[in-house]
């Protein structure tokens, strides 16, 4: 059973409570190219990204919210290093959410002033915890960044906005260990509200990020815990909406969109199947229907092992079956497989 946080509302995305994990990625273009910014928004937005954060150094890099404003829907956050007046400076120009550390930032008067510009624009502040970069006082007690230390990191960060009476706050504690972020998330769901912002930090490239945040984040929302993620990967943030909804659909906490079953090949095999799956996931992106749609490699056990799916194909001698719910259709030549199996899914 998910747990019920405080809903959090970041322009026209709520997430927590019972709203749908939103989906999140940040750009990995220059600050100071705009134009690179924006296009990069539009192609994540258009691929399913639901909230999208850049970097904002100085205050030069927060004139480009008026130009995301103009192009994207979704809501634009601020990701802030230590300076409070850019957090302001952001806030006042239109940013949806701040990613900001209060305890980083200086003297409580400082902390008050962003919270007080967060108030009046009803802009929450995500707490971003982050192994790599605890605290002085934290490390010297705990000696390394345990699970213990990142959530006493966010728990130093929380009572400081809560002293001045704010709550509009989301929470990450991430870590570049899968054990020790699930450890921390754990923690920080038994004793608090919020809204949860998932991730494994610094997870590393395509492969090895995309294995540590299934394991990490997915493992976490089937004990009912997140409300938003972000997959961190060394690579185009593309792929990290592309992971994202996979967990999502793989923890059954995505419906929207086709689902693709594939089997591994095995000696039956006669199809050049490892291609055909791969062209058919590529063709399901621009699919809008919530069906599942498998790839078998044989005839004998495909349409069988493929039971649950809604439509599908399994290999022959250079052809393949067709099958709907597992009552075969018709027969196809090899070399129109994909085109004949996206006819039958567009009547769908
Ligand atoms: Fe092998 Fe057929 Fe099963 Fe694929 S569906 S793994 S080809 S037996």
């Amino acid at each position: 059973m998910r747990k019920l946080t405080k809903q959090v509302k970041i322009s026209n995305v709520v997430i927590g409570g019972n709203n749908p994990i939103a989906i999140q990625s940040m750009s990995n273009i220059p600050s100071d190219n705009f134009d690179g910014i924006v296009k990069q928004a539009i192609e994540l937005e258009n691929l399913g990204c639901d909230i999208f954060r850049i970097a904002v150094p100085n205050l030069e890099a927060i004139r480009v919210i008026d130009l995301l404003k103009k192009n994207v829907k979704m809501p634009i956050v601020a990701d802030i290093h230590f300076d409070y007046k850019i957090a302001i400076e952001a806030a006042n120009a239109g940013f949806d959410k701040i990613r900001i550390n209060p305890g980083n930032i200086g003297d409580e008067s400082r902390v008050k002033a962003v919270v007080d510009i967060c108030k009046s624009k009803n802009i929450p502040i995500r707490i971003g915890v982050n192994g790599g970069s605890l605290e002085k006082h934290i490390l010297e007690k705990y000696k390394m960044p345990t699970a213990k230390a990142l959530f006493s990191s966010a728990k130093y960060h929380i009572d400081l906005l809560e002293k001045f009476d704010f709550n509009n706050i989301v929470i990450s504690v991430k870590s570049s260990s899968v054990k020790t972020m699930i450890e921390s998330y754990t923690m920080l769901s038994n004793s608090y509200d919020y809204p949860l912002h998932l991730g494994v930090t610094e997870a590393g490239t395509f492969r090895t990020g995309i294995i540590k945040s299934a394991i990490g984040i997915g493992g976490l929302l089937l004990s009912g815990i997140g409300d938003t993620i972000r997959v961190s990967l060394t690579d185009n943030p593309t792929n990290e909406i592309l992971a994202a909804k996979d967990i999502l659909k793989a923890t059954d906490n995505y419906k929207s969109g086709p689902n693709l079953i594939s089997c591994p090949t095995c000696g039956r095999t006669k199809i050049d199947l490892i291609s055909i799956s791969n062209q058919v996931e590529k063709r399901l992106l621009a699919i809008d229907k919530n069906i599942t749609v498998a790839v078998m490699g044989c005839v004998v056990n495909g349409p069988g092992e493929a039971r649950e799916a809604d439509i599908g194909i399994a290999g022959g001698d250079k052809e393949a079956l067709l099958f709907k719910k597992g009552k075969i259709i018709r027969k196809i030549n090899e070399e129109n497989i994909i085109d004949e199996l996206f006819k039958e899914i567009e009547k769908m």
